[in-house]
């Protein structure tokens, strides 16, 4: 059974989504659970990250979409991350606009997973840098929304627009939808500004903060160029450790009341 289905969403680009999705997806997988990772984002970073090539997919997530194809005949496998990857290219730009004129367009993904309930534990959906259609499928299909970002002078503020947009689908599309948690990466602890930035995270959020820091690390930047997560990439890494301790830490927090 599904326990939790995870949209990773900022609507800023550059901030760790991909790099989060891919590495706790691979960190979740090394402690014993099942894990599909659904690529939203045209750029395929997730695909391709997770060394399945994009170009070569003869099906992807924008078939899924379209219901040209099921989720079963769409994904692949990881080869080295021991999770599965519904693959996204350049095709799924289109999707946007095909997406509008057809009904049920925002609950096209939420239906596609249900055909695959039995099959995984956790379900991490990388979204891409927009509240566009794309994500409004994948906050339609999640529990929850994990919020990657960095500690920077601006970070608040760019967050409450991704907080009226999963109001508002909590309070019109899915009522089951909420905040999972907010996880500070790129991290470099000697920089006063990221520290303080970080103490209004939580003075602001309180235990909507992930406990687990991510710091900023150049084998989890490099691991995308060998098709790995970081996670496997170098295992002993400091970003590495980092996300098998946030993958331990999202199945602990399962367990107690949100
Ligand atoms: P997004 O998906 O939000 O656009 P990415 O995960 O692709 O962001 O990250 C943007 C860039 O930052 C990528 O080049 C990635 O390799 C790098 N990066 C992400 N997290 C870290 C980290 N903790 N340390 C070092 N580099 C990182
Ligand atoms: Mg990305």
């Amino acid at each position: 059974m599904i326990q939790r289905i995870f949209c990773i969403a900022n609507q800023k680009g550059g901030v760790g989504k991909t790099t989060t999705t891919v590495n706790l997806a691979a960190g979740l997988a090394q402690i014993g659970q099942r894990v599909l990772v659904v690529d939203l984002d045209p750029q395929g970073n997730a695909t391709m990250g997770s060394g399945v090539d994009k170009r070569a997919l003869e099906l992807t997530v924008y078939d899924v979409l379209l219901e040209n194809a099921s989720l079963t005949e769409a994904r692949s496998r990881s080869p080295k991350g021991g999770y599965d990857v519904l693959g996204a290219n350049r095709e799924l730009a289109g999707a946007e606009v095909e997406l509008v004129a057809l009904e049920r367009r925002e609950r096209r993904l939420r239906s596609a997973l249900q055909a695959v309930q039995a099959d995984y534990d956790f379900v991490l959906i990388d979204c891409p840098p927009s509240l566009s259609m794309l994500t409004l499928n994948g906050l339609c299909a999640a529990h929850g929304v994990i919020v990657p970002m960095q500690c920077e002078y601006f970070a608040l503020e760019g967050l409450s627009d991704l907080v009226n947009t999963i109001k508002q689908v909590h309070a019109n599309l899915n009522p089951e939808l909420q905040i999972i948690g907010l996880l500070r990466v790129m991290f470099d602890p000697r920089i006063t500004l990221q520290q303080q930035v970080s103490e209004q995270l939580r003075s602001h959020f309180g235990n909507k903060v992930f406990d687990t820091v991510i710091p900023r690390n150049v084998r989890l930047a490099e691991a995308p160029s060998y098709g790995q997560p970081g996670v496997v990439f170098d295992p002993a890494s400091k970003g590495a450790q980092a996300f098998v301790e946030f993958a331990r830490e999202v199945v602990q927090r399962l367990g107690q009341p949100a």
